[in-house]
């Protein structure tokens, strides 16, 4: 697909689809006549680059919500941190496509560190020897800076961001992304349809409200086809750290993440229950893992994280199966 520049109408139709150049939005388009000569439905040769560059991941795993305010980023921070810990001989890669909203930089403690270009690309920034991170976050000059970018922009960033990182060998490279089912996700799935998707990894809240939108991204997942590992519940239920009672913030009216996941018939990974020096943690960039050792959320994530690992092998097995 040719380069198309970012000033694309805000309803534009998709400029590989069938209406593209041709659709009434295409009208003073400054990409009209390349839309319309057909150039942008050529394949996009960003997938055989990014196919390339991610030759030496071996699980490519998408963060997603429903929801904005279900706690993903903090959730995918946490499960990067815990599969690295858990697992020192496996290298695991954050990539934050969270365009609007990057906020791994400050959770994973990183916040203003430089990203180094070198002939082999962008190197990402070090948390632990074998947790690194790449982020939008550290190509703005500012973290109140506002990213007003339309979906050709976003999609270009997004390309860079998949074929151009230097990860190195890695064993698991964990994308959080925006929430719902934006450019950002129709991106990403389509550069990555060429090196592989292992699965995808649902986060949400137990209120009904927070689980129809779920029901949305599964549907999304199911229509791209992409394999789901499971569904994470956050903010289970709040353990006193002092008197180690529990309470519900968010009643789970209708048997919350775990009903839903048995009738979708997806996995369900586990819940976190809420500790409220986590927020704290996350908005000082400590290591919650290594602050609270001992919290009931720390026990959930590393069940989650040995789930997270075996769904891998599931899926990796299932592949060589379904190829032979
Ligand atoms: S970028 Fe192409 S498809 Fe999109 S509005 Fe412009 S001419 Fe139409």
């Amino acid at each position: 697909m040719a380069d198309v520049p970012s000033e694309a109408p805000e309803h534009c139709p998709g400029t590989q689809s069938e209406n593209a150049g041709k659709a009434s939005a295409c009208a003073g388009c400054p990409n009209q006549s390349l839309c319309s000569s057909g150039a942008t439905k050529q394949p996009d040769p960003g997938i055989a680059l990014v196919k390339e560059r991610l030759s030496s991941v071996r699980n490519k795993l998408l963060v997603l919500s429903g929801k904005g305010g279900v706690g993903k980023s903090t959730v995918t921070s946490l499960l990067s941190r815990c599969l690295a810990a858990n697992n020192p001989d496996r290298n695991v890669g954050v990539l934050d496509i969270d365009i609007c909203g990057p906020s791994q930089p400050r959770v994973l403690g990183v916040l203003g560190e430089q990203v180094h270009q070198s002939g082999s690309g962008w190197s990402p920034v070090y948390i632990e020897d074998n947790l690194s991170l790449m982020s939008i976050g550290f190509l703005l000059s500012s973290p109140s800076d506002a990213v007003i970018w339309r979906g050709p922009k976003k999609n270009g960033m997004i390309r860079q961001f998949l074929s151009e990182v230097d990860w190195g060998r890695l064993d698991y490279l964990i994308l959080d992304t925006p929430p719902g089912t934006s450019d950002e996700h129709l991106s990403a799935t389509s550069y990555l349809k060429g090196a592989g998707i292992t699965g995808v990894i649902i986060v949400t809240t137990p209120p009904q409200v927070a689980l129809l939108d779920v029901r949305k991204e599964i549907d999304f997942c199911r229509k791209v086809n992409i394999p789901i590992l499971g569904v994470v519940e956050n903010m289970s239920i709040f353990v006193c750290p002092k008197c180690k009672n529990t309470a519900e913030i968010f009643p789970a009216s209708s048997g919350g993440a775990r009903a839903m996941s048995n009738e979708l018939n997806v996995e369900f990974l586990g819940s976190i229950p809420l500790d409220p020096l986590l927020a704290r943690c996350c908005d000082e960039g400590k290591n919650f893992l290594t602050e609270m050792p001992d919290s009931p959320t720390v026990n959930a994530l590393n069940e989650i994280c040995k789930s997270i690992v075996r769904k891998c092998e599931e899926e990796k097995e299932n592949c060589l199966n379904n190829s032979q």
